[in-house]
């Protein structure tokens, strides 16, 4: 099994993201941000997208994909089977621990409510890399939307429990101001520190941080370590259930 995974900007800061089995030759495209730019990044590497496998409903993560379906007419489109309603166009629908096969490569279906309610994640345990929308991100995590907050909460032990090497690709670049509020709440936090100070120092010389891993996170992102005792010391919230915790920090992050 060889999987070969190409991430690109779309839009302001969305990742746009191919995977592709070099075996078989197909390839997905996870959401589409921006269906030119999906298209230009698969043509560019020789590739033609076979899948397109969609997180959740919103605008910034479909609307590429009339132009991805133009370009490459036999492409199959795979979304969540609670948001088929809102996005239109499915030719198949996924909910939890339904597999999906890109070529040889098998990827497994992990719902995640709460910035939409039917968001879902695709975590290819073989090629040892997940797909998480706008669920987690480096140092940070999506906005709920449309969920109670603790669901989301929910959704991220279920990311939590990956393999620690597993390679993480979201769906934007949210990045600095992530490690900035991640470093305001937990100022002693030396991991967070370390994290945060190697973000800044890379987005001041212009670049872009590396997709990040689910270990870095259980390390450095406070959102993923809501049940870890120092932070919730941390936040005046010693012996508070993680869900709580977690609910405390979305709810400053949503006013920072
Ligand atoms: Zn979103």
């Amino acid at each position: 099994m060889s999987a070969i995974v190409r991430r690109f900007p779309c839009l302001k800061d969305n990742w746009g993201v191919l995977i592709h089995d070099s075996a078989t030759g197909a390839t997905a495209c996870v959401d589409a941000p921006d269906g030119d730019v999906v298209v230009a990044a698969a043509r560019e590497a020789g590739w033609t997208i076979s899948q397109a496998l969609v997180t959740h409903h919103h605008a910034d993560h479909v609307q590429g994909l009339p132009a991805v379906k133009a370009a490459f007419p036999s492409v199959k489109i795979l979304g969540p089977a609670k948001e088929a309603g809102k996005i239109g166009g499915l030719d198949a629908t996924l909910r939890e621990g339904d597999a999906v096969r890109v070529g040889a490569l098998e990827g497994r279906v992990i719902e995640t409510p709460g910035h939409t309610a039917g968001h879902i994640v695709f975590h290819f345990a073989g090629a040892g890399v997940a797909f998480v929308g706008d669920t987690l991100f480096t140092m940070g995590c999506g906005r709920v939307l449309e969920t109670p907050l603790p669901v989301m909460w929910d959704s991220l032990t279920k990311l939590a429990a990956l393999p620690a090497e597993t390679i993480v690709h979201h769906g934007h670049d949210y990045d600095l101001a992530n490690a900035r509020f991640s470093r305001s709440v937990l100022p002693d936090d030396a991991a967070v520190t370390a994290r945060a100070a190697e973000i800044e120092a890379t987005k001041a010389k212009g670049g872009v941080m590396p997709p990040t891993t689910i270990g870095e996170e259980l390390r450095a992102n406070p959102f993923l370590r809501a049940a870890d005792p120092a932070v919730a010391s941390a936040l005046g919230m010693a012996s508070t259930a993680p869900s709580a915790v977690f609910v405390e920090l979305r709810e400053r992050k949503n006013r920072a």
